[in-house]
């Protein structure tokens, strides 16, 4: 699912109705653009119905963990993923709904705010308690495999928080969003000790979308993580609520219409059982073919997506791509127009490596044991746009073959 966000628009306070994974906010009435920064777990309200007769600030918000992205997981001979979401209760109190169920779905949440009154519940229930939760789901199709466990990882992961607005009228406690009584004998003086006034870390904060470097204006779709400055040619990141510049390559074209699908090209080590070049991976992975001296004198590189796809697909290309990297001329520092957004940040491209090694395996009996003694070193990381061309639904890479249904990228942006 993917929720609907409404917020205000920072330099003009209109307000601006989002996608969950949006970033840069285009503004449609003054058409200025901010970049959203996010200090932690994004916090919402859901819309509620309270009677004129409550004041606004009697409303107590009982908080739903949310999670969102998938999970790897390597057992026994296995490489296994899903795609999960789930809500769980934030704060343990039986007279409250189990989960949300599809509320989120039909309805907008609005950003909290300094203008929600009233009082938010403690959560009391872990956000690791979730994890664990999803983690489960998960296992439960995976229970007949009776082999050990190796391996978890989450990518592409959200963590938030969605707030259950509630009221307490004459001794009875209602869901605000329904109207409907919860329970009888409730104390709304017992119910605010157990909870804190809103505070100001929670709320998001925005970038102006400027070059740091020459102060032209960033380039990048709603969903970008980085933004691009097409005038000085540089790439920014948003590192601790401040853009910083990151490496990155464009491989040239020979198709003048290519898209361009971004890359993280990691370079890495690994200790433990010790990998240093394209030859270890070769070998480790049981490639049916012959290392050679060039094998041996490159650096161990991985190639992952920049992008969200499906678990499968994510396997799929960083496979191909890592291994067929030789194909690939060096890049240039030169922007183009098509280039695809950058949806997956670098440091789940990085939490990933162990399962995209796994992945690449073709003796899993063999590898997938080695896994928990593994750490990987990122040692350099850029980011690499590749020359796709259209052909028919499907996006070709130009100098390797390595293909991706171009239905596979728009589905992605939703996940
Ligand atoms: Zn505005
Ligand atoms: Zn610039």
């Amino acid at each position: 699912m993917d929720l609907t966000i409404y917020q205000s628009c920072p330099s003009c306070g209109a307000e601006i109705e989002l996608h969950e994974a949006d970033r840069l906010i285009r503004c449609p009435y003054c058409d200025v653009r901010n970049f959203m920064v996010t200090g932690g777990p994004l916090r919402f309200v859901l819309p509620d119905k309270t009677p004129p007769h409550i004041p606004r600030s009697d409303i107590l918000y009982a908080p739903y963990l949310r999670f969102k992205g998938n999970i790897f997981y390597c057992k026994g001979k296995h490489l296994k993923y899903k795609v999960v979401d789930t809500t769980l209760q934030g704060i343990n109190v039986k007279v409250l709904p189990p989960s949300l169920g599809f509320r989120p779905q039909a309805m907008a949440v609005s950003i909290v705010t300094a203008d929600v009154q009233g009082t938010f519940l403690r959560q009391t229930t872990k956000a690791s308690v979730l994890l664990d939760r999803a983690a489960f789901l998960t296992e439960i199709d995976s229970e007949e495999i009776d082999a050990p466990f190796y391996h978890r990882a989450y990518i592409g992961e959200t963590l938030s928080c969605i707030y259950l607005p509630l009221y307490i009228d004459n001794n009875v406690l209602y869901d605000a969003v329904t109207n409907k009584p919860l329970a009888q004998g409730g104390s709304e003086e017992k119910m605010k000790a157990m909870g804190i006034r809103y505070r100001e870390s929670w709320t998001p904060h925005f970038l102006a979308t400027l070059c740091p470097h020459c102060g032209d204006s960033l380039t990048g779709e709603r969903d970008s993580l980085i933004l691009s400055c097409y005038n000085c040619q540089t790439s920014w990141e948003e590192h601790k609520g401040t853009f910083r510049s990151i490496p990155w390559s464009c491989v040239a074209a020979e198709n003048k219409d290519a898209s361009y699908l971004p890359f993280w090209k990691l370079s890495v080590r690994a200790s433990g059982t010790v990998l240093e070049t394209f030859a270890d991976f070769l070998r480790i992975t049981n490639q049916p073919l012959v290392v050679q001296p060039r094998h041996r004198a490159r650096e161990l590189t991985f190639l992952l997506p920049a992008f969200k796809v499906r678990p499968s697909t994510f396997l799929r290309l960083s496979k191909n791509m890592t291994l067929r990297q030789e194909t690939l001329p060096a890049g240039e520092q030169q922007m183009q127009k098509n280039m695809h957004p950058v949806t997956l940040p670098r440091i789940e491209a990085v939490q990933a490596l162990k399962s995209v090694l796994a992945g690449s395996a073709l003796n899993k009996r063999k590898l997938l044991p080695r896994l928990p003694e593994m750490h990987f070193h990122p040692l350099q990381t850029q980011l690499c746009y590749l020359p796709f061309r259209a052909n028919g639904h499907d996006l070709v890479q130009e100098q390797n073959g390595i293909s991706v249904a171009a239905s596979v990228l728009r589905f992605g942006r939703k996940l």
